[in-house]
């Protein structure tokens, strides 16, 4: 093989990296070590606001708590899981289908802190069993730092 054959393979090889949307050290994690790395950058310490939260229904006046177990970013607007969360309804049973605002951590934080009251939700970032599971938007999502839901003190 030529040195210019060599040169030439070199080249086309990295035009393909540059234009790979996770190029620059952004791929996609394969394995669970990779993975913590990129998680414990995005911030699996302190959460950065709350770490309590509420979401209020708009439809049926309901709310649920929510604790924040990661620095991460959570949605504002969520479906209604009164019916799941407090009173264990399947999700096909849910008879609400209005949505649930965060009321944007306007918690009294410190009472919350020191009492801390049960949880009906909590965010964290997604273990590597679940991230390998997820779908590619999703998988972008929590790279970018979105937390994901789980039931309960998670
Ligand atoms: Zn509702």
């Amino acid at each position: 093989m030529s040195e210019s054959r060599i040169n030439g393979n070199k080249t086309s090889a990295l035009k393909v990296i540059e234009l790979h949307p996770y190029a620059s050290g952004n791929a996609v994690p394969t394995n669970e070590e990779q993975y913590d790395a990129r998680i414990r950058v995005l911030g699996n310490t302190a959460p950065k606001y709350g770490p309590y939260n509420m979401y209020v229904c708009d439809t049926c006046k309901r709310h649920i708590l929510t604790l924040d177990k990661a620095h991460g970013v959570t949605p504002f607007t969520i479906y209604c899981k009164a019916e799941t969360l407090l009173d264990g309804a399947k999700p096909d049973e849910v008879e609400c289908k209005g949505y649930m605002q965060s009321v944007v951590y306007r918690l009294p934080q410190d009472i919350l802190l020191r009492q801390q009251p049960k949880v009906d939700m909590t965010w964290r970032y997604p273990t590597w069993a679940e991230f390998e599971k997820l779908p590619d938007g999703h998988k972008e999502h929590t790279l970018k730092g979105g937390l994901a839901p789980t039931t309960g003190e998670g």
